[in-house]
Formats: structure tokens, sequence, C-alpha cells
């Protein structure tokens, strides 16, 4: 594993701290440590600007003046595609599907979106449920009729370009940890678009760390995101010269703690929301990090982390929580 061979822009602050959560591993009674990746640092950081880095690399090699994304309303990949933009001097096209059905002012309006426009982006709404793999081709086409050179990326940054980000990740933890003579017994992140969960277990595999890494869905079921992230990790590895490194059992997610839906949020995101910022400071979002610690508290409370040290993958997203007023407010009464 050799990853200077890849083009790369670098946005991220790294490495991003390492540190333990004491008072709400007392919570929960695990070992319970942080890799805080929602510090970043571009434009409010989180997992998106370390894929970003090789992205932008290819987009650069490709001469391209113009990035293409598409996200949910509140997407938080879409707002660190419109930061790299801004700080490289490209232009941003982004489709934002409105996913959640949503029509709260804060939710299309503040936040995320909110963000987005004040960093430039060019912005284009679409219904929920649009085929967003075309929708990014017309935005292509129209970028170029109009003279520009674009650059298309995926939902989430999650190709295997993208997921090189998450490859360097593994290592770094990996480094970190070794550095502490900390054991880490397993990870646990989110996993949506799949692209930090698939780089995480290419990036493992190719190093022989051994760590299991455990998903929690926040979008597809459990048969589906387990495809979804076998698929884009044996990518990954290929990529890596390595393309038998990565089995089928390193790929775990558990899809039990999406609830009503993607970007729908509930009483246990709430919870989860609380509990870590009233325990540790520590914000979480309502979207993938609040559904990850939804997930992590009731399982880690039913034993099945007993005896563990637990290292949870921090991706971001709290630039997002305004997006969630109307929501949040009467809950936190
Ligand atoms: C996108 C995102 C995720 C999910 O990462 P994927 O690579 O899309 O699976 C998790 N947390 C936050 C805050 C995100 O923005």
């Amino acid at each position: 594993m050799h990853l200077a061979r890849f083009p790369r822009v670098r946005l991220a602050h790294l490495p991003t701290p390492l540190h333990p959560l004491p008072r709400l591993s007392d919570e929960l009674g695990i070992d319970l440590w942080v890799k805080r990746d929602d510090c970043t640092g571009l434009a409010g950081g989180g997992n998106k600007t370390r894929k970003l880095e090789f992205l932008l690399g290819e987009a650069f090699e490709q001469d391209a003046d113009t990035l293409v994304t598409q996200g949910a309303v509140q997407s938080n990949h879409v707002r660190q595609t419109a930061a790299a933009a801004a700080q490289h001097g490209l232009k941003c096209t982004v489709i934002l599907e409105e996913r959640t059905g949503s029509k709260a002012v804060d939710y299309v309006g503040n936040g995320n979106v909110l963000l987005d426009r004040l960093m430039g982006a060019d912005i284009r709404f679409v219904p929920g449920g649009s085929d967003m793999a075309a929708e990014l081709e017309r935005a292509a086409v129209d970028v170029r009729a109009a003279g520009g050179r674009p650059y298309v990326i995926p939902g989430g940054g999650s190709n295997a370009v993208g997921a090189l980000g998450y490859v360097d990740a593994a290592r770094e933890l990996v480094v970190q940890a070794d550095e502490l003579d900390l054991q880490i017994d397993r990870i646990v992140t989110g996993t949506g678009s799949a692209g930090t969960h698939a780089g995480l277990v290419a990036g493992l595999a190719v190093m022989g760390a051994d760590i299991p890494v455990l998903g929690i869905g926040v979008r597809a079921p459990k048969a589906k995101q387990e495809e979804n992230v076998l698929k884009l990790a044996r990518e990954t590895a290929t990529k890596l010269g390595r393309p038998d490194a990565v089995t089928a059992e390193m790929v775990v997610a558990d899809c039990d703690y999406v609830g009503e839906g993607y970007g729908l949020i509930d009483q246990g995101v709430i919870d989860a929301l609380t509990l870590a910022a009233r325990t540790e400071g520590l914000l979480l979002d309502p979207v993938y990090t609040g559904k990850a610690m939804k997930g992590l508290i009731a399982l880690a409370r039913a034993g099945k982390f007993e005896g563990e040290r637990v290292v949870f993958l921090h991706t971001g997203g709290a630039q997002g929580l305004a997006g969630y007023h109307g929501e949040l407010e009467p809950a936190l009464l």
C-alpha cells in the first residue's frame, strides 16, 4: 500500500485526534474512544474531506474547472465539496434531492444549505426519488455546453478514488493506536453511500490489521448495504493492487437503527445527541452520527461490546443540526 501513487490535494487537518470518552464510557459500561474526523477542518469538516483529497487530485489531473455533485438537501458532502471548490478557485454545481420530503424553512434554507450558498455553489433542487445519476449527467452536460470542464463526483464521494481517503484514515488510526499502545477491539461508524466503511475495511485488510468494523446503516437495509460496501471495498483493494484482500466476512452492517428512514429523526436519535452532548460536549448530527450513536448505545447496553475497547469514528455533520431546529427544539425542553 503506497498512497503517494495517487494524485492528492491536501484539504484536511491531519491527523485528526483520537481520544477517550470517559464519561460516556461510564454511562455505557465499555471503553469508548472517538476518532475525530469531525475535525478535518474544511468548512466545518467531516468525513467527505478525506475523500475529496483524492477526488480533487483526479479532477486536477483531468484539468477540470467545475465540480459537479449531488446529495440530500442537508448533505454534508455537498458542503465540503463546495468548500473544496471555493478554496481551489473551481466552480461548483450541486443537485440537492428532496429526499426526506421536509419543506421546513430550516431544513431547506438553514444548516448545510445556507453554507453551500455562502460558499457560492450553484444549487439545483430535485424531487425525492429522482434518478440522481441521470441528474448528475445532465448537470455535467450543461456545464460543458456553457464551455466548462466538469468533474463529476458521485453522491458522498463514494467511489474507489474517494474511498482511498478512508484507506489513509485506517492507516492513520492504526499508527495512532500503536503509538499509544492502545489495542482497538472494534471500530464503529455510520455507513451510508459506503465509501467510508469500504475504505476502512480495505485499508485495514491490506494492512493486515484485523480490527473488526461495524457499520451502522442510515438508509439501506442490511443485505443491500453490505453488498454495496463489499463491492466498493473490493474495488478499492484492487486499486491498491490487492484484489483478494477483502473477504465478505469483513463487511458487517447493522441496519436496525434507521428508524423511519434516511434523514428522519426519532427519539432514539435525540437521546443519542443529548447523551453525547451532555456527557462529553460532543456534537453529533441528526442524519448519520446521531443514528450511529443510537445504535452504539443500544448495542453497548445489550452487552454486545462487553469488555471491548471501541473506537467510534465521528464522521462530522453537526453543521446540519440547524436544519433540524423544528424537530430538536421541542425535544430539548
Ligand atoms: C456522508 C456521511 C456519513 C456516511 O459516510 P458514507 O461514506 O457516505 O457511507 C457519515 N456521517 C456523516 C456526518 C456524513 O456526512
